[in-house]
Order: C-alpha cells, then structure tokens, then sequence
C-alpha cells in the first residue's frame, strides 16, 4: 500500500507549486476475477489524457455565487456545531473552472408522429409545422385521433452558460415555506431578502459588491424537519387533478384472472408461478379493440385555449427547433432574449393515414358497446424507444461526453460513451431528471417535473476513464468552506490574489490556508488548476484525517462474516456444501485496495438454525473449534480471539472448517431457524473487533424459532387491492428497524441470499439489508442444477465489488435549491446525512430537490454530494461529485433538458415507497396525474396552439407515456396472480436502490431478434419494440431486463438455427428446462452465448436464462414482458395508455 503521504503542508507562501506529483488512483478490488475490472493509474501530472486547456475564458467568467438566502447547512459530516461565520469579504472575484467548451444537448434529431405512418426520423428546418386535420368539428368526431399528434419538440440550446451576458442582478428574494400538501413542492412565496448581490463578469475581473448582510439564513418558515413529509409527500392529487375521477383510470382490480392462472410455480424463478392453461396466439396479431360510433367524447373538445401571452414566444417542437445546435447568434444578449423559435406557417395537414377504425380505450369495457369507436391507432406512429434509444447511439455514440459545461444533458443510458471529466461529475456518478432547473419554485411547480438527482458515488467506471484521483493534504485535511463545509471544487472563486476564496454553495468567503495558496494567472485562475483534481475535476477523492473517524480514531481494516443456515433445508438441497466449496476459492477475490498484495479484510464463519456456531479459526489451532450459543435472546460473541482472522494465515484451519461444515449437518432434523439473532451476533462480534464490516447471510425460511425477531406467516393475498395492501410492504414487526438502526451505527451492512420454498416476509428480513445499504438476493425453490450458477455469480460479484462502510453521505446545493427527500437502501436519523453501514458500486441513492429560493439564470445551481467512507483496507477517504446545473426562466429550457430515463427511475422509487403507506391504486392514479401534468404543462406553455385533437409531447419526454404505463403495470403496482408477495416486496427493495440504466431495462426490456444476429461482427441486432405482434413464428428473440434472460423460440424455426443453437435436431426437441445454452462450436451458437455474457456483465446481478418454446405453458411468463402489450394483470397496452394519457391531459387543458 503506497499511500502518499507527502505533506502538503509548509508550501512557501507565495511560490508556485511544481506539479502536483503522485496523486493515487483509489483502486479496488482485490486479484480481480475475470470480467472484473482492476485497474491502477500513474500519478497525476496534470491534465487528463484528451484533456484539454480550455483556452482562456474571455468573456466566460463565471459569474459568483448569488448571495441569496444560504441556509443554515451544519458542517457535515464532523465535526458538527461548527460556528456559522458570515465572512463576506471584498476582493476580486475571479472564475471558477473555465467554460470554452461548446455547449452540447442532445442532438435534436425530431421526429414527428404522424399516425399512420411509420416514424422517419426527419430533420426539421426551424419551422413551424402542424399535423393532423385541422380542428374541426366535424372531422374531430372521426378523425380526432386520427390527427392524433406526438409532437417531437427539440430545440435550441438554452445560452445560459457559465457568465455569457452582461451583468445581472439578482433579485432579493428570500420567504417563506409555505407548506401546501397538496402538491410536490413546497411553495416558496418571494418576500424581504438580502439585498442584492451585483455580479458583474468578464475581464478584468471586478469586485464584488461588498457588505453583504447575510449573516443569518433569510428564509423563516417551519425549521428544516417539517419540510419534511413524514410520508411519501404527494399522494395528495395534485391541486390541478380536478375532472380526474379517482376511479377514473386504471382499473382497481384487471379482469379477474381465471383460476388455472395460479398454476404451479417455476421453481427458482424469481416471478414464479405459471399460468398453465393460457391460450397462445403469437401467430395472429392481437386483437385490438374494434370500437365504433362516435365515443372517446372525451378526447374530444373544444379547440384548444390559445395562450396569447405567447405571442412571440412560439416555441413549436416536432422539430421546428431544428437540428442545427451550434452556437446561439442570440447568445450574446441577456437571456431571454427570446428568440423568434420559428413561427412559420403551418404546412397542410399531411393525409390522414390512419384507420379511421381504432381508438382504444382502458375504459374500453366500461363503454356500451354502441360507443366502442372504430379507430385503430397505428403502433407504428407512436414514440418507439427503439427509435430513440437507436437515434441517441447514432449522434451521440462517437463523441466522448465532455463535462466542462454547465447544464449538459448527458447521453442515454443505453448509449456507450467516454465521458472525460473536465469539471463536473460524469453522468456515471450522477445523473438529473433535468439539467435545466426552474429559478422559481412556481414554475417549478407548475411543471410538476420533479427535480432530483439518482447518485451512484461509488459507480465502477469503463477501463478507459480514470477512477477519481485521490488528494492527499496531509494533516490539515482537506480545504472546506468555513460556513457550510462544502469541499475545495472547481466552482470555488479565488480571490485577493488567491488569498482567500469564496465558497459556491454559500458565498461565505474563507481564508485559504498558507499550505494551500496559490498565486492566480491573468485570468484569475490558480496556476496549479491542472494539477489539482479539486479545482479541475468533477469527481475525486480526499484522504480522510483522523478527525473524519469515529472516535477519533483512525479505523480498523473491515470485516466479511459468513452466517450460513444449517437447518434441513438447506443442507438437503445442497446449499450448505455448495456456499462451502466456493468459500474456499473465493476468500482469495476478498476486495483489497489498489496496490496491496492482499486484502486486509478479516472473515469470521457462523452457522445457525435454531442455535448458534461460532467457530475458532485461528492460525495456530490445528482443527477449528465450534463454540454454540443457544440463548439466542440475548445474543453475544463467544469468543473474541480467533473469531475473524486473515484469510491467508488461517487458511489451513479456515478449508478444515469449511470441509466439515457440511458433514457436522448432513443428518440434520431441525427444521426451524431465528434471523434476528444471526445479525446480532454478527454486529456485536465487529463491535467486539471495533471494526466495521458486512455479514452475508444464506437464508432459508421464515424464522419461527423462538427468538427475538421471530415472525409469523401473515402472507394474505386477498389483501391485494384493498386499502391494506400497503401491510403487505410493511415490516411486521419494528423490531427489524431497531436492529437495522444498532447495525448503522456499527457500520454493520447486512447482505442476505435468501433460498425460500415458501412465504419467509421479504419485507420484514429484508428491512435491516435495506437500511444498512445491503443488497437482498433471492432464489425461490433453489435447485443446485439449475439455480447453482446464478447463486455462486451473484455471490462471487457481491464478495468482490467494491464497497464502502460506515458511510455519511451529504448533498450540498447551491443558495436556492435544497436537498429534502432521500430515496434508497440507507438509513437517516436527522434530515440531511444519509448515513449508510455499507454502499457499493451498484447502489445508488436518490436525492430530490426542492427550492428554498429563487435561483438565477447566471449562476445556476450547483450540487456537491460527499460520501466519506471507509475503504476496504480500513482508510478512511472522501469521494466528491460535483455537478453544475443550469437554471430557466422559460419552461421550455426545462422540458429541453429532461432525462426521461432518469425522471422514470425517480417516478418509480416515489411510487415503490408510496405503497408503504398508501393503497396501490392512489399511487398509480398519484403517477398518471404527475405525468398528465407535466405533459400538459408543456402543451399550455410550449407547444403553439393546435388542436386539441393532437397529443404533443416533448422531444426529451416523448417516451414518458409508454415508459410510465411499464411502471404502472409493474408487479409492485399491478401483480399478476403468479406474482407472490414475497416477490413484489423484493422488487420493491430491489429498485429502490437501482441505477437509471438497471430501471431502464427493468421497465422496458430489451428485446433482439437472433436470426438477425451477425456471426461476423460485435454489433448487436436492432432490438425490437416488446410487443408479441412484433415476434416471428420464424425467428428466436432474446429478452433482458435485468434479472432474466429469456430465449423465445417461435414454432417455425428453421431446424438448422435449432440445431446450432440447441443441439437437437426439431422445436420439439428442445427442453425449456435448459438453464444455459449448450456450448456448440458453431459460430451461431458462440455469437449467442457471446451476447449473453456480455449482457450478464452489464448487469449488478446474474440473470437467470429461461427457454421459452412458443405455445409452450411458459411462454405466458414471457409475454408478461412484452410491456407494450395489454398485461394478463390488466395493465394498458402502450396505444391504450398513451390514448388515456391523452385524454387526462385534455382534461386539464380544458
Ligand atoms: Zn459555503
């Protein structure tokens, strides 16, 4: 372990630092596995490669942080009740990072949706242009939704760059909260404030206005705590849902499923349980609903309201915006300068292309059928994700994301990109639901798009970009604001020649130690700005000093305990000596900091059922000891010495043990087993090694055995849509909670492989692995054969990815915008640090924002989330991410610079906590009224007058309907009759702590037809939009979403594809009891195999592989994944929902 200790302290005052020699990458990992990356960089000298010297900022100064209302924000995470000072110096203000980058969007390829025809990307001319029959009457009866329009908005860049513009004032603002409970946000009314703060930028730099009073906070309303709701806030309709019946959409409960749908389960299978008699149609198109007469009076209406404040404003999308994002000729004034966004003449309604003979309705069976209409939307002209996934690979796949810029929408998810970190956090640590932020919580408001941010601090980076560099200041530790201890980033302003800086987030100015100064260049900059990752980089890490441990004391190196059940269960299915054998081998993989030879992580061993074993496996014993503890209701650690010990001095006696395991139960009779207990005993033996560390857990059953924490089985499915639902989510017992909260403090994650064969309450066992930042793996009915290789590939990730412990994590924001809710696997007991006992590479944890004040299009809003943490060789460090935001006053700019991957992650964790405490359908309606909302926000205020017959979508949200419809038709909020509880509270847990990309193919899988797969090449076949009409009797498809990998095997399969990729000559000779595909050499079969493993390397977990022959009982379980179709559970197919959407939007506009 090479860790730099160079001091940093005792720098000639004055003199110009030689580069900064010797940074060191935080590596992980210990000898990597295959497929498990590890990587050790040089030091830093200096730029990155590709890293260039912005040219300098002329006319690009960055204005200073706006002086608003700073709130009260504690230093965190030690020492706390640090002194509010209220230094506001004068001096010269200089820049931050520099911004010569040009600014990047996403491109602005638009398409418009003219229904009937297939959807051609087409470049637009900023131009006006107007679908659809023209508004009236007459042809609205027939052809309303014929002119049916998804209007693909795109549009220019907002110039709000980092200090274009003259000077600006900052209005004083500061107010009240005032708590409406009636909506998402918080209204924030203007009041008296501090006074202004007068920015004025460019060269040479100026001074700042000087005599700022803002030694106290200026809001005054409720203290902090009452911002927050005690529940999840929303589920009040929101104040415009009148006209929204609460019984309106979707349907409480779907058909009523015929009872041969609770057919046998899958064993093994997460989803299990199988429709058995379901008839097949995949050869026949799915019927839609054949309607007639003049229904859908609902998505018929008046014209629409015309807005005349707009007049001048036509901010028209399906592609008027044009593509053509370079720089703004308008950028140079005061933004807005209200660029005239194209208001030409519309072009004649194109032909009317549909079927006149499809309207689908959810209500569709509510309708007489007299009023059933005949329209059939054509699926074709609807926003394809395909489309938009494909389209964003095409422009943005080639040019690495560079993230100089403030305010950049990154690429999607589902592109492959570089990023190179040139000042802000890459899109990998933290990506927003919008990179454009209202400055007012009105318009905020208004819109309904939540604004938050999903953090992954932790994230593994591509082998070709640099894990963050860690900084190492020595004794001092590192350089933070004196007020609200955000961190030295590169949005800090040096001024008075680098004597002192001014802080970001809060515009207190602090002294900057002698150690740390720097001279300036001309341009106000610190000459050492390349050498320090700090001032030029998004994202980087801070070596902790001892006043960042507990205790004030420098921690002990991390622990694994290994906590396997022994109760007949799972000694006979083979469990046991299956965990055993591969424990051998893999406490060689332990996770090990960068450059050491060996972990310095410590194991212990237990096993358990209704007792106890706690096994002596220290170096000089020659057998290992077992030492049983049966009085599991008060729990301690009998023995301290020889409990948790180094793998490679006690790996003789630690194989002996993990050899006899196994035979000491083979003849096990006891059934029964505590849970509680285990993590006790796991806690306290940490506590007792004053380390902190991760207990796995092998689990079996629902714990009955008297003990503490002992459950009873309280599964009722007849609770399902009805208002108790929601306790089926709920821990039974808060027993779990208290321990979870005993675990946090010890720094105690929890990470629990569960094997059940029947109810074992997930969401009671699974309470202490989510709020201790754990992860819950489950495998119902385990079978050694088929179920033997996901286990030990989740296992052997688990073991070894890197993970932090005994973490605080803190998000900082700029003067204006407010960290208030929290979602994830973690636990808090005060409203700001999330305080995590474990968090690794995959969890993420995602922070909504609220305003507290106006923010201003100049400065934007900034964001610093800081994780201090312990790594796995027991150093203490700080990851910083840094993120830059820019900030509108149009609502256009903000529905220009929407992730709707990222808006659909936060939707779906909102309404996975709401069902806790409110029943399923208020969550869903909650949902379609959110989305309704914000789309009609847009229509009202963006889109130009047309026809209320028209749906018009925003280019950045167009796949919001059919992404929100998967959400609403998710096992969590509408389960099928084969879905157990136990699996909806998994799910639950299991994507509350997901990354955008994982919820992204969770909701809407991916689906790749096989015969087109090209042998020769690394391309994958376009996927196909999951829709059954979309499948070939002729063709193998396979399905992703992130926990199953589904092979779909249509009846006229050409017997030779059968043959290479099976290895049987006909269709019916192939077994859908295959949990791999046969290993041929052929190149078919290697391709195939080939993208499967590059899939499950994607994924944070192993996918289970599911053959699914067409007609055959289980291909009932795939369809359940073709999420654009009408689900077995009652879900909206894709047209209908959209049609729904539609008409909850009219709703509102009318
Ligand atoms: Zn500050």
């Amino acid at each position: 372990m090479s860790v730099n200790q160079q001091a940093h302290t005792g720098l000639p005052y004055g003199q110009p630092q030689p580069g900064y020699q010797g940074y060191q990458q935080s590596g992980y990992g210990g000898q990597q596995m295959p497929g498990v990356h590890h990587s050790q960089y040089g030091a830093y000298n200096g730029p990155l490669p590709g890293y260039q010297q912005p040219a300098p900022p002329q006319g690009t100064l960055r204005a200073p942080p706006t002086s608003g209302a700073p709130l009260p924000t504690s230093g965190a995470p030690v020492p706390a009740g640090q002194p509010v000072y209220s230094q506001f110096g004068q001096g010269d203000v200089q820049n931050g990072i520099a911004t010569s980058a040009v600014q990047m969007q996403r491109p602005s390829a638009s398409q418009p949706f003219i229904p009937g025809t297939a959807p051609t990307p087409v470049s637009q001319p900023a131009t006006f242009q107007q679908y659809g029959p023209p508004p009236t009457s007459a042809q609205q009866l027939t052809n309303h939704m014929a002119g049916m329009q998804i209007g693909s908005s795109t549009s220019a860049p907002p110039p709000a760059g980092l200090g274009y513009g003259p000077p600006t004032s900052v209005p004083p603002a500061s107010g009240s909260f005032t708590a409406t409970g009636s909506g998402l946000y918080t209204s924030y009314s203007s009041s008296q404030g501090p006074p202004p703060v007068t920015m004025t930028h460019g060269l040479p730099p100026t001074s700042l206005s000087q005599g700022l009073s803002l030694a106290q906070p200026a809001f005054s309303g409720p203290p902090l705590s009452a911002q927050r709701l005690p529940q999840a806030p929303g589920f009040v309709p929101p104040p415009c849902s009148t006209g929204i019946g609460p019984s309106s959409y979707p349907p409480t409960t779907g058909a009523p499923r015929p009872s041969t749908m609770q057919g046998s389960q899958l064993p093994g299978q997460a989803l299990t349980g199988l429709p058995t008699s379901q008839p097949n149609h995949v050869s026949s198109p799915p019927p839609h609903p054949s309607m007639s007469g003049p229904a859908m009076t609902g998505l018929q209406g008046p014209p629409p309201p015309t807005h005349p404040s707009q007049s001048g404003y036509q901010m028209q999308q399906n592609g008027s915006f044009g593509q053509v994002r370079g720089p703004q000729p308008n950028y140079g004034g005061a933004y807005p300068g209200t660029p005239n966004y194209g208001s030409q003449p519309a072009p004649p309604p194109p032909p009317k292309r549909l079927d006149p003979d499809s309207i689908p309705s959810p209500q569709l069976s509510e309708l007489p059928p007299q009023q059933k209409p005949r329209h059939r939307i054509d699926p074709d002209a609807i926003p394809s994700p395909i489309q938009v996934i494909e389209d964003d690979r095409n422009n943005r796949g080639s040019e690495p994301f560079i993230t100089g810029v403030r305010g950049q929408v990154p690429p999607l998810v589902t592109t492959n990109f570089l990023v190179k970190d040139q000042g802000n956090a890459s899109p990998r640590y933290i990506r927003c639901t919008s990179y454009n932020i209202p400055c007012t919580s009105d318009m905020a408001k208004q819109s309904q798009v939540p604004l938050a941010a999903v953090i992954k601090p932790l994230a593994t980076l591509p082998t070709d970009e640099a894990p963050p560099y860690l900084v190492d200041h020595g004794e001092p530790g590192p350089i933070r604001c004196n007020r609200c201890k955000a961190y030295m980033c590169p949005f800090m302003q040096f001024i008075e020649g680098g004597r002192r800086f001014q802080c970001c987030f809060c515009s207190c100015v602090t002294e900057v130690p002698p150690h740390y100064f720097q001279h300036l260049d001309h341009t106000g900059k610190r000459v050492d700005f390349y050498d320090r990752p700090e001032l030029s980089l998004g994202s980087y890490e801070f070596l902790a000093t001892v006043s960042y441990c507990k205790n004030n004391k420098f921690p002990n190196p991390p622990a694994f305990i290994f906590m396997i059940d022994v109760s007949y269960n799972a000694v006979k299915s083979g469990l046991v000596r299956l965990i055993c054998e591969e424990l051998k081998s893999l406490l060689d993989y332990l996770p090990r900091e960068g450059n050491m030879e060996e972990s310095a992580i410590r194991v212990g061993f237990v096993t358990y059922n209704k007792v106890l074993h706690f096994y002596n496996v220290k170096s000089s014993l020659a057998q290992p000891q077992m030492m049983v503890v049966s009085d599991v209701a008060d729990m301690f650690v009998p023995l301290l010495d020889g409990f948790l010990v180094n793998v490679n001095e006690s790996r003789t006696v630690i194989v002996s043990l993990l050899d006899q395991i196994p035979e000491m139960f083979a003849d096990t009779r006891e059934t029964e087993t505590v849970f509680a207990p285990v993590i006790q005993a796991g806690m306290e033996a940490l506590k007792a090694a004053e380390c902190a560390g991760k207990l796995f857990i092998f689990h079996t059953s629902l714990p009955i055995a008297e003990a503490p924490g002992k459950l009873k089985n309280r599964d009722d499915r007849k609770l399902i849509n009805t208002d108790k639902e929601k306790t089926l989510f709920q821990p039974q017992t808060s027993f779990y909670s208290n321990l979870a909260k005993d675990c946090v403090a010890q720094g105690c994650c929890v990470d629990l492989f569960l094997f059940p064969n029947q109810y074992l309450d997930v969401a009671t066992l699974g309470v202490v692995p989510y709020q201790t930042g754990g992860t819950i793996y489950k495998y119902a009915y385990f079978q050694l054969e088929t179920d033997q290789e996901r286990f030990l590939n989740d296992l052997r990730k688990d073991v070894q990815k890197e993970v932090g412990f005994d973490a605080v994590m803190r998000v900082r924001t700029s003067t204006g915008i407010r960290a208030t809710d929290f979602f994830g696997a973690f636990y808090m007991s005060n409203t700001t640090d999330v305080e995590l006992a474990g968090l690794d590479c995959d969890k993420t944890i995602t922070v909504e924002f609220r305003h507290d004040d106006k923010l201003s299009e100049d400065s934007g809003a900034l964001l610093q989330c800081a994780l201090l943490y312990t790594n796995c060789a027991g150093q203490r460090r700080l990851r910083i991410h840094n993120l830059s935001l820019n900030c509108c006053t149009q609502l256009a700019d903000l529905y220009r610079n929407c992730e709707t991957d990222t808006l659909i992650n936060f939707l779906a964790k909102f309404a996975y906590r709401g069902v806790l405490n409110n029943p399923v359908k208020t969550v869903r309606d909650t949902l379609i009224n959110q989305c309704a909302q914000i789309l009609a926000c847009y229509r009202k205020n963006c889109a130009s007058p047309s026809s209320a017959g028209q749906l018009i979508l925003p280019e950045c949200m167009k796949l919001l309907p059919v992404y929100l419809n998967c959400v609403l038709k998710s096992d969590v909020l509408q389960p099928g009759a084969e879905v157990t509880t136990d699996d909806r509270a998994y799910i639950r847990q299991l994507v509350s702590s997901m990354d955008v990309a994982e919820t992204n193919v969770f909701f809407y899988p991916r689906l790749l037809p096989l015969t087109k797969v090209d042998v020769d090449s690394d391309t994958l076949p376009a996927a196909i939009r999951n829709s059954e009409e979309r499948l070939s009797k002729g063709d193998m498809y396979l399905l992703e979403n992130g926990l199953n990998i589904f092979v779909w095997v249509g009846v006229n399969v050409q017997q030779g594809l059968i043959q290479n990729l099976f290895g049987v000559s006909s269709f019916n000779h192939i077994s859908s009891t295959l949990s791999t595909l046969p290993v041929l050499e052929n190149p078919f079969s290697k391709r195939v195999r080939s993208i499967i493993d590059m899939f499950q390397a994607q994924r944070s977990r192993y996918m289970k592989l599911i053959i699914v022959k067409q007609e055959d009982k289980l291909e009932m379980l795939f369809k359940h994944f073709l999420v654009e179709d009408k689900s077995m559970s009652g879900g909206a197919s894709y047209v209908d929902f959209l049609c729904h959407m539609h008409k909850e939007i009219r709703q509102l506009l009318s």
